[in-house]
Formats: C-alpha cells, structure tokens, sequence
C-alpha cells in the first residue's frame, strides 16, 4: 500500500472540486480545487454546511431526492445551480457518495463537483 500521505496529496491536487462533509452535509475538509471554483477558502467553508453553494435556483424536491438517494446508501449524480463567494452563478455538475463505517453506518459523505457551465 501507498504511504497515508499520497492519498492525502492527491485529492489535495485532483482537478475536480472534492470535500468531505459530516452525516449533516457540514464541511469537514475541501481541496484546493474546490477552493479556487467557489472562491471560499478553507477557513470560511470548515463547520459550514454545503448549502452556502446554494443558489435557491434549486427546487428543493431535487434536494429531497438527494437526501433520499445518499441516506440510503446510494450515489447521488445531477445538477445543481451553484453560487461562488462572489455571486457568480455556476452550473455544478456533482456526485455525492456515502463513506459507510465498519458496521456499515453513514460516517462521512464524499462530494465532487466540476463547473459544466459552458457545456450547457
Ligand atoms: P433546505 O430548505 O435546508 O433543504 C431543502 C430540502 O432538502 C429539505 O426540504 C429536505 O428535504 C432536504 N434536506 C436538507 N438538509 C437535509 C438533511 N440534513 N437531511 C435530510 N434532508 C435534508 N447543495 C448545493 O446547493 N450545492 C452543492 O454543491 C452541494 N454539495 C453537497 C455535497 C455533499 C457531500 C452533501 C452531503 C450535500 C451537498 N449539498 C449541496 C446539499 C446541501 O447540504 C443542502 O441540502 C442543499 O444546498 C439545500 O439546502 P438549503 O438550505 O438551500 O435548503
């Protein structure tokens, strides 16, 4: 197995805006992509929940179907309309997934996300 730090280093370098979140969707951890795409730093994104990005363009019957799909131990993929720090709107395309403990609990959740504006 590779030593613990290259795991870290590279989603700290991945080219996809990547952040791990407790059972509540609150900010644990972000890479430095995520960073640059939402304009928040470390500092201001840690403890707060991920709906800072919302830009209340969502129907929240897509964030219900979120919820359903990741507490129930699936992935969820689509896309959301995303606000960076300075009000810019972006259309995020995510993949959110579970991070199940030993007894098969929802620890963490993973979150990966690019800006597909311009493909759209
Ligand atoms: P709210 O009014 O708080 O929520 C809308 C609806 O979502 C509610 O009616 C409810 O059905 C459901 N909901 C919200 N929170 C919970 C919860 N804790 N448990 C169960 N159901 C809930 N959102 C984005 O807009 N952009 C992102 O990039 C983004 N990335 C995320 C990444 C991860 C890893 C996770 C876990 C979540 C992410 N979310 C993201 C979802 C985010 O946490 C919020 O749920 C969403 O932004 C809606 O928040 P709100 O305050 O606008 O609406």
């Amino acid at each position: 197995p590779l030593p613990p730090r290259v795991y870290f280093e590279t989603v700290e370098q991945a080219p996809v805006a990547i952040s791990i979140t407790d059972d509540k969707a609150d900010i644990l951890y972000v890479n430095a992509a995520f960073e640059q795409l939402t304009g928040y730093s470390r500092d201001q994104l840690i403890g707060r929940n991920q709906s800072i990005l919302s830009s209340n363009a969502t129907p929240s019957s897509i964030y219900q179907q979120l919820w359903r799909t990741i507490q129930s131990k699936n992935t969820w993929k689509g896309i959301l309309v995303n606000r960076t720090r300075d009000g810019g709107d972006y259309l995020a395309e995510l993949i959110i997934s579970p991070v199940l403990d030993a007894g098969g609990r929802i620890r963490f959740f993973l979150g990966m996300h690019r800006d597909v504006t311009r493909e759209h």
